[in-house]
């Protein structure tokens, strides 16, 4: 599968990793859109929200959200989930923009 988070989740581009855990990657995202703009992302291929099954999963998800967060001192931020091309999804592969100042 040619998808470009699974490639920087299984280390193909050497990305720097702000935080990991079982379940999930966080990195900055390429072309910042705020001061602090990272991308937390399952371990799992999954295309978009839409096709999310595992709810344990979003919470994983969340709860890796409030745990880098905390770990980098940022106490004032916006989750964004891009769901379809109209949109504005052009990666494929389910993660939430976390944005803050
Ligand atoms: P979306 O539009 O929600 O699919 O967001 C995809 C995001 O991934 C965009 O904000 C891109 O800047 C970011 N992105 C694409 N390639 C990379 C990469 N190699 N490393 C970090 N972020 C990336
Ligand atoms: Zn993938």
């Amino acid at each position: 599968m040619d998808c470009i988070f699974c490639k920087i989740i299984n280390g193909e581009f050497n990305t720097e990793f702000v935080y990991e855990n079982e379940h999930v990657v966080v990195f900055k995202d390429i072309h910042p859109k705020a001061p602090v703009h990272l991308l937390v992302v399952p371990k799992v291929h999954t295309a978009s929200l839409n096709e999310l099954e595992d709810k344990s999963l979003m919470g994983e998800l969340l709860q890796a959200v409030k745990d880098v967060t905390k770990k980098i001192g940022l106490k004032s931020y916006r989750v964004q989930i891009n769901t379809g091309k109209e949109a504005g999804q052009e990666v494929f592969h389910l993660h939430l923009h976390v944005l803050g100042a």
